[in-house]
């Protein structure tokens, strides 16, 4: 039940002065019209340039297709329209619809920053559509976009390696850059069938199984989310130390380093470049 307490305020006057003012510094801010614009995959592109987007299961650092998926082509495509949370003057969240082919979809919630990273870069996927598809059906099986992609993307590593064999897969064909692999593999994971029984395990128990721990790219079993320690190295402390293993939101040191200083509290970002300045 909502709204039938209210915290006692010491000076309501005051509260809603401050509050007011709070409200329009951050409606007006760019960062803000950035994401109302297009949402968190605002920051596609520029995550692509600094090596913050991890590809090919975490081996490459660049895509050469990565501006086929962006928050700009889904706002010059599939978006619909913005969604906020309650009172938010940014929404950045994404409403989207395909209206025909083999990824129709109803309006429904769109992918947002991790989402477009794990069903793009991550297995090279270039078809917007096909991910919008892939984040719908995550969403109504309630199966975690980062999990699902980087496990799926495990697998293909793994299967490229030669460690999982073609008897394995259940007939699937297990390559990068196949959307429809993915939506096939979502299904399966979602009701545990074949190889979907499998990956639905997770990368921890599949880098066990295959004798491939050393490769799963995981911390107290979950899998990494979309920002690399390899381009902001206290992202490696963050996850080494978030109480749920690699969690993003648990410590986002990467937004110091693009800018976001607390110059009064001593949060300043470092110098990454240090020690190769140094050796020169
Ligand atoms: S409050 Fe909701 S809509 Fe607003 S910026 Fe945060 S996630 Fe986006």
């Amino acid at each position: 039940m909502f709204g039938s307490q209210k915290v006692p305020l010491a000076d309501e006057d005051k509260f809603i002065e401050v509050a007011k003012e709070a409200h329009t510094i951050v409606k007006e801010a760019f960062n803000s019209e950035m994401f109302r614009q297009l949402g968190t995959g605002a920051y596609v592109d520029l995550a692509q340039e600094m090596g913050d987007m991890p590809n090919i299961y975490s081996t490459l650092g660049v895509f050469e297709n990565a501006s086929k998926i962006s928050g700009s082509t889904m706002a010059e495509t599939i978006l619909v329209r913005n969604r906020a949370c309650y009172e938010c003057p940014i929404g950045c969240g994404r409403v989207v619809k395909i209206d025909e082919g083999k990824y129709k979809l109803p309006e429904t919630d769109g992918p947002e920053y991790e989402t477009l990273c794990a069903f793009r870069s991550l297995i090279l996927n270039d078809n917007l559509e096909g991910l919008a598809y892939a984040n719908y059906l995550c969403n109504i099986y309630g199966i975690d976009t980062i999990s699902c992609s980087s496990t799926i993307a495990f697998a293909t590593y793994l299967y490229e390696q030669g460690k999982i064999s073609k008897d394995e897969i259940s007939g699937i064909e297990l390559k990068w850059g196949n959307i429809d692999t993915v939506i096939q593999l979502i299904e399966m994971i979602a009701f545990r069938r074949g190889f979907g029984d499998v990956l639905a395990e997770g990368i921890r128990r599949i880098g066990e199984k295959y004798g491939a721990l050393d490769y799963a790219a995981e911390v107290k079993g979950l899998e990494i989310p979309f920002h690399d320690p390899r381009a902001f190295f206290g992202m490696a402390i963050c996850y080494a130390t978030s109480p749920r293993g690699t969690c993003h939101l648990n410590g986002d040191v990467y937004l110091i380093d693009l800018g976001q200083e607390v110059p009064e509290l001593g949060i300043v970002s470092g110098d990454k470049f240090e020690k190769e300045k140094k050796r020169k």
